[in-house]
Parts: structure tokens; C-alpha cells; sequence
């Protein structure tokens, strides 16, 4: 154990912790927890890093849950299984995991580095008009709380009891109430998607905006500011005969499975959000911001018609190799044209230059106490900076726009709500509640929970 300064992925925020540790198991999890808290040293979980929040920084004991990492037990249910995971896995870990058992996620978000705690924790969410974030795929959780027991709360305990309020917090809750050490997830058995990317006009993409979150199982939508176009890309399930193409496409003529056999990736994958291009680009936008009209209107060129299927992990999940910082708000979805045509607006006054697209992604409502989507059909709106590229300006004004139209920040991305603020979206009397039942003396607070959950 030692002190060693952790720096999110984003590079927004630094800490240097009084002490790091990564348990081999849950009992020597258990015995850390409590000895930090009797010494009064308070303590935080990181999973990936890849909050652009303070989330996980804490100057006391900071934890690594890696070695708790991998399946635990798979139950088949009549719609796919129950696994239960340790909490430190990865997402691309269980992704393959899962696909060995004939398994998959029924969402994921953008990426897969995250860690599933982490994920979880923050409310991270794919895209889907009648798909959830991640945190409503949990039906239980294993926490340690700051006594250092284990504590087994899940979906199953009766509403109202103190059990079902800690799964609540536990499942969604910044690491606010224990560090939790497994995790079961409702997986569906694995399944294709087709992938269709297309650029159209930008009017015409917003002015659709409900018909295409509806019609299709996700939706996500790319603008590069300053141009009037939009690429669509949307996933749709295949169904047996598209499976069989699929299958027989992989096979060669002597019908052995291909190596490599997969579709390609798509498109903006490919040339915009994983291309090493994107890097230089960014370097000629530092450099001369005045290029960052034309670098968008070749970045939006580069983008054209395209349509692949592959395994549902495979089409969700895009590779982000160029750092960025980011800034992302839940709306309420009727409020959505509203926002992107305020949003152009202050692109074209400001000439603010911004080389990063704009994301949109839609879900549905849910029941989780802290989860963005909570009660509502759910717009996002995700602005994002090159990290060496000044984003107060630009992200000011954004969230300006986006918290007129009642919008809820991200638990994981940049923003400046606090918990005054966020009480009118959230419960968050009864969060306090928990956190004071199982950490009185409050060893899993940080300034960032501070903020914007409050002190219980
Ligand atoms: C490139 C990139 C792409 C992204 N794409 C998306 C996206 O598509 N959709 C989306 O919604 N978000 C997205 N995010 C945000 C990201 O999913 C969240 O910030 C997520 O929390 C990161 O997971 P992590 O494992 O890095 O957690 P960390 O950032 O390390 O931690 C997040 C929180 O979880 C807590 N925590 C971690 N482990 C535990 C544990 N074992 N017990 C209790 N608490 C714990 C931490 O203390 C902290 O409060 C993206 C971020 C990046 C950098």
C-alpha cells in the first residue's frame, strides 16, 4: 500500500490518497474498510477512472476492486439468467464472459473500459427508447458497509423496508452507502443487431426526433457543430432469417467459421471516433481554432450510408481513443428540439470553436431513486471538448440551456448542480436517510458527494 496520485481518464481531476489497496477477496475488502473508518480515514472505490467527476477521489483510502472481478454464478431464468459478477469486473470482461454462456447485456453505453460497479454507480446508459441504463439491469448487489459486513440487498426485499432502501442507493449511488463487492445483472440470451448509419439533414433529423427514437431499438444521433447535417445511426434486432444470413456470411465455402468472421465495425467507429485521424485533427484544431468550421464539415464529409450486422456488444460499442472531456444531460424528451435548435443558435453567435460531435440518445423511464431517467421519458445531450481545448465557455452555456429545459447532469460527466439544485428531481431525504442508517460517521463521503448528495 502506498500513495500513488490517480488522474481520471479525461484528465479532470487528480487525488492523492492517503493509502491505495486492491483486496484479494470480500473478507479482506470487509477487514479494510473497517480499519480505514476506525482511523478515521475515509474511503472511496475506483473502478476505470472514467468519471470526468470528482466521483471517486478521495485524500483517504482509495480501492481497487480488480481483483474482485469475473463470474460468480449464472442462473437461467425464462428470459435469459441472472449472473452475478464481482464488482470490479469490466464491461468488456463480462461482455465475453456473458457471450461464452450464450449470453448478453441487453444495453450498454458507448464504451466498454468501465468498470461494473463504476458503470453502475454513476448511472452510465446506453440508448433505447424502451431500454433502461445499466443500473435497471441490477436485481441485487453485495456492499460493505463501514462496519465492514457484507450486506445482500436486492430488488427482491419488500418496498419500503430498510433492505430494498439500501438497493436502492447501492445500485446507483456514487459509492454513497459501501463498496460494493458483486453485482447480479438480469443478461438476455445474446442477440444480433443491425447497424445502420445514415447523414441526413439536420432539420429534418430534429424535426423526426420522436418517430426515429421510436421506431427503431436504439438510437443515437452525431452533430458536428457548425454543419446542418446529422449522421443517424440506429440498431435494430435481427430477426432468424437476418440470424441465418448472418451465420452463413461467417462461414466460408467449406462452411468453416471464418477467422476474423466478424462484420466491420461502422463507420463513425471507424474513420471518426476511433481514427487515429481524429487525433491529428484535433492537434490542427488546438493549434488554429479558426479551421474548426471546415475540420467539421470534412469529419461530417467522411461520414456516408452505411448498414453491418454484428453481436449486439460488437455494434454497441465504439473504441474512444482520442481523450476528451464531456458534459451530458438527461431531458425530459419533449424538451429535446427545443434544446439542439438553442444549442445551434449559440454555436452560430458565439463561433465557439468545438471539433467534438454533439451526441443525442434517448431512454426509458425507470424507478431507480438517483438514476437521470427517473420518472421520465429520457432525451441525453452530450457535448464534448478536445481536453487540450479550452470547454468552460462552451459547456457554461450548454448547461445554461439544458437546466432551463429541466435537465438532470450525469453523476459521472462534468457539471455544476448541487444537491439544492437536484432536490427537486431526486429523493434525496430519503437517500440521506440511508446513508446516515449504515454510515453514520460518514466514511464513504467525498467532496463531490458532498455536493451533490448532500452531508446526511
Ligand atoms: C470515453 C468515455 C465514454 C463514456 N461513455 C458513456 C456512455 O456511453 N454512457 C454513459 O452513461 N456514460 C459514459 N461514460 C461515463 C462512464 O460510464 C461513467 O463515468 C462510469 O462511472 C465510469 O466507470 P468507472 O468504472 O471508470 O468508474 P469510476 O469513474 O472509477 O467511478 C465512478 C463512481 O463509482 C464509484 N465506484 C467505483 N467502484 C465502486 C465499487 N466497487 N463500489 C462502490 N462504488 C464504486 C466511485 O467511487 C465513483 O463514485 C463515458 C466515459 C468515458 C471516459
Amino acid at each position: 500500500m502506498c500513495a500513488v496520485t490517480f488522474s481520471t481518464w479525461g484528465g479532470t481531476y487528480t487525488a492523492t490518497p492517503a493509502r491505495r489497496a486492491q483486496p484479494r477477496d470480500e473478507a479482506e475488502l470487509g477487514e479494510l474498510v473497517a480499519k480505514a473508518a476506525a482511523e478515521g480515514l475515509r474511503v472511496r472505490a475506483v473502478g476505470a477512472g472514467h468519471s470526468f467527476t470528482d466521483a471517486a477521489v478521495t485524500d483517504g483510502l482509495l480501492l481497487s476492486l480488480d481483483h474482485l472481478s469475473g463470474l460468480e454464478s449464472v442462473e437461467r431464468t425464462p428470459g435469459g439468467a441472472l449472473v452475478t459478477v464481482g464488482a470490479g469486473t469490466r464491461l468488456h470482461e463480462l461482455n465475453a464472459l456473458l457471450g461464452s454462456w450464450g449470453l448478453a447485456m441487453r444495453n450498454l453505453g458507448d464504451i466498454d473500459r468501465q468498470s461494473v460497479a463504476g458503470a453502475i454507480s454513476t448511472g452510465t446508459h446506453g440508448t433505447g427508447a424502451r431500454l433502461g441504463g445499466l443500473a435497471t439491469q441490477v436485481r441485487g448487489v453485495r456492499v460493505v458497509v463501514a462496519d465492514g459486513t457484507v450486506r445482500s440487498v436486492s430488488d427482491a426485499d419488500a418496498p419500503g423496508s430498510p433492505e430494498r432502501a439500501l438497493f436502492e442507493v447501492a445500485r446507483l449511488g456514487l459509492g454513497s452507502v459501501g463498496i460494493l463487492s458483486a453485482v447480479t445483472l438480469d443478461v438476455v440470451p445474446a442477440y444480433l443487431l443491425r447497424s445502420v448509419e445514415r447523414v441526413r439533414p439536420w432539420d429534418e433529423v430534429v424535426g423526426g426526433i420522436d418517430a426515429l427514437f421510436d421506431d427503431h431499438h436504439r438510437t443515437d444521433a452525431y452533430w458536428f457543430p457548425g454543419t446542418d447535417r446529422m449522421l443517424t445511426w440506429t440498431h435494430d434486432l435481427v430477426d432468424d432469417a437476418g440470424t441465418a444470413v448472418y451465420e452463413a456470411s461467417r462461414r466460408g465455402p467449406s462452411g468453416l467459421l471464418r477467422r476474423g468472421g466478424h462484420a466491420a465495425r461502422s463507420l463513425l467507429d471507424e474513420e471518426v471516433l476511433a481514427n487515429g485521424a481524429l487525433g491529428a485533427i484535433m492537434q490542427v484544431a488546438t493549434a488554429a481554432p479558426r479551421t474548426v468550421p471546415r475540420l467539421n464539415a470534412l469529419s461530417a464529409a467522411v461520414l456516408g450510408d452505411r448498414t453491418h450486422v454484428a453481436p449486439s456488444d460488437r455494434v454497441m460499442v465504439t473504441r474512444r481513443r482520442v481523450r476528451f472531456v464531456e458534459m451530458e444531460y438527461a431531458l425530459p424528451r419533449e424538451a429535446l428540439p427545443g434544446v439542439l435548435r438553442e444549442l445551434a443558435a449559440w454555436f452560430a453567435a458565439s463561433g465557439e470553436p468545438v471539433p467534438f460531435p454533439v451526441e443525442v440518445r434517448c431512454t426509458a423511464p425507470d424507478d431507480v431513486w438517483l438514476s437521470t431517467a427517473r420518472g421520465r421519458a429520457s432525451a441525453y445531450v452530450a457535448v464534448h471538448q478536445y481536453h487540450r481545448m479550452p470547454y468552460r465557455a462552451y459547456f457554461d452555456a450548454a448547461e445554461e440551456i439544458f437546466v432551463a429545459a429541466g435537465g438532470r447532469p450525469h453523476w459521472g460527466k462534468l457539471h455544476t448542480r448541487t444537491a439544492a439544485d437536484l432536490a427537486a428531481h431526486y429523493p434525496l431525504d430519503d437517500v440521506a436517510r440511508v446513508r446516515a442508517a449504515v454510515d453514520p460517521h460518514g466514511v464513504f463521503r467525498n467532496d463531490y458527494t458532498d455536493r451533490v448528495l448532500g452531508t446526511p
